[in-house]
């Protein structure tokens, strides 16, 4: 396997594995990333960038305009952590009780902070503008949203996103053309009945036993309604109802999530979901109410930009650029791609010697190969180049 970084990214490791320790020790939740912020618009100033603050609440956005006009070609990180204590024992370990970089975000941070150097130092030769996206509150707040709806889209042609993949070896890239990720939507169903004793069931309406036909019915939106050579899921997290063995419960709430690939199947789902929870309550003369939120779209990638990024990864890493690893996950990401064409892709990061499969994203003991930071920035910087940089 030969894995060819940019030398001007080699020259920079140890700056950007400092910057990655630095924020990993201090992980900030959603919208609350203000010294992260702080540490990236310094950094960009000091590169003589422009720096616009407080965008999307806590994101910044550097605007590196190159000697020459052409498109603009935008970069994003994600720079917030989780609700998770760490257990890893490293001397770079979270300070913060409960609170960890457990997706990789640091690491997306402080690659897009060095390729965001490289450009800098040959702006002259590049032929267009590049706008460095770093936002806020992707674990769930849709943090994207905020920074298109404050402008960090406005005067885009198209963006790129990368994503540390611990699913993955170190030296592979995944990518795809059309869907990589899934929309992410949450739904609560509450089941209301008729209480009683639990020896006398007649004239009650068992909540319970409303809720074990629902959840039943529910499984065949995936097994009946969704084409079976595509992708989605319904699952019930959560389920809550009854007081005691020997009364009828009155009430049951159920919280759950719904995924799929495509806007069609996450409206055809949403729609089962009702029509169903409809059918069942009139069958067991139970009231249904429903709550469902829209959460992330599904994540589809451009068939061009798609192109381009598979060209400048073949570059870095050679075969180890094809497909990827593929899960149900949800990525703000896709609000920036409703909105330009552009990819999203996967930076193989699986701590070398680890099985790929045990050092999940999300767990408490999350961690990386470093040396997948420097694979993200070669791809990053020869990406720019390939598109905009003139010889
Ligand atoms: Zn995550
Ligand atoms: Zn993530």
């Amino acid at each position: 396997m030969t894995i060819n970084i940019r030398p001007e990214i080699e020259a920079l490791e140890r700056e950007i594995v400092a910057i990655r320790r630095d924020i990993h020790r201090h992980p900030e939740l959603g919208f609350e990333v203000h010294r992260t912020a702080n540490l990236v618009a310094e950094y960009l100033v000091s590169c003589g960038i422009e720096v616009r603050t407080g965008v999307g609440k806590t994101g910044v956005v550097g605007t590196l305009t190159g000697g020459k006009a052409g498109p603009t070609i935008a970069l994003r990180a994600d720079m917030d952590a989780l609700p998770i204590h760490e257990t890893n024992d490293v001397e770079y370990k979270s300070v913060h009780d409960g609170i960890m970089h457990a997706c990789g975000h640091d690491g997306h941070t402080a690659i897009l902070l060095g390729v965001a150097k490289v450009l800098a130092e040959r702006r002259e030769r590049i032929k267009g503008t590049v706008r460095f996206l770093f936002q806020p509150a992707e674990e769930g707040e849709g943090g994207a949203r905020y920074m298109i709806s404050d402008g960090g889209l406005n005067g885009v042609d198209e963006i790129y996103g990368l994503h540390l993949w611990n699913y993955q070896p170190f030296g592979q890239i995944g990518l795809k053309p059309g869907p990589i990720l899934a929309s992410a939507d949450i739904f609560e169903i509450r089941v209301n009945g008729k209480g009683g004793h639990g020896a006398a069931p007649q004239g009650t309406v068992d909540a319970v036993v409303v809720s074990a036909h629902l959840i039943t019915a529910l499984q065949t939106i995936v097994s009946r309604d969704t084409n079976p050579i595509e992708s989605a899921v319904v699952t019930v997290g959560k389920i809550a109802g009854g007081n005691n063995f020997n009364i009828i419960a009155d009430k049951v709430v159920l919280n759950g999530t719904t995924r799929a690939y495509t806007e069609a199947n996450r409206q055809m789902i949403k729609r089962r979901l009702r029509t169903i929870i409809t059918g069942i309550g009139r069958a067991f003369n139970a009231g249904m109410e429903i709550d469902y939120e829209d959460g992330y779209p599904p994540t589809i990638n451009d068939k061009q930009a798609y192109q381009k990024v598979f060209t400048a990864a073949r570059k870095i890493v050679g075969k180890g650029a094809g497909e990827p690893y593929l899960s149900m996950g949800g990525e703000d990401f896709a609000y920036y791609l409703e909105k330009v064409p552009g990819c999203f892709f996967f930076i193989g990061s699986a701590p070398v010697g680890r099985d790929p499969m045990s050092v999940p994203h999300h767990c408490s003991h999350f961690d990386i190969d470093e040396r997948a930071l420097l694979v993200g920035a070669s791809v990053f910087v020869q990406l720019v180049d390939d598109l905009l940089t003139v010889s």
